[in-house]
């Protein structure tokens, strides 16, 4: 049973980031003037400015940075309260935020080594798989 998530954002290049989680790869661009890989989705590299973005399929692997737990109902009921989030810096560079996988924040340690995993979710835009992270 899929959970009900907070709309997407979609279209060009979101598509292709949404298509690598369908098949349980985190894809991110990578800069082919500069290298670095960008995050969130962009039209352009936030480091040197070239439009030439080029998707890659990254480790999945990362450390926790950071993490809380939300008590507010931003998204008018459409996620179960409380709810928790985590700051994932990624191998290859990103800061990338997520949701803990069978990871309690009581459990949670800057540093940490994690991994990406994929849970199934749905939304107006229909059925698709949200990257989130796990103790590696
Ligand atoms: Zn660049």
């Amino acid at each position: 049973m899929p959970q009900t998530r907070p709309n997407r954002t979609l279209g060009p290049r979101h598509d292709e980031f949404w298509a690598g989680c369908a098949n349980g790869e985190l894809r991110l661009q990578r800069c082919a003037a500069c290298g670095v890989v960008a995050w969130p989705v962009t039209s352009a590299c936030e480091e040197c400015g070239s439009p030439d973005l080029v998707f890659e399929t990254l480790s999945g692997r990362g450390t926790m940075t950071s993490w809380c737990t939300f008590h507010y109902d931003y998204y008018r009921g459409v996620l179960p309260l409380p709810h928790d989030t985590v700051l994932v810096e990624l191998e290859e560079g990103p800061q990338f935020i997520s949701n803990p996988f069978n990871l309690d924040p009581k459990d949670m340690k800057v540093g940490m080594p994690v991994k990406v995993n994929f849970i199934d979710c749905e939304d107006a835009g229909g059925v698709f798989r949200l990257p989130v992270f796990e103790r590696a």
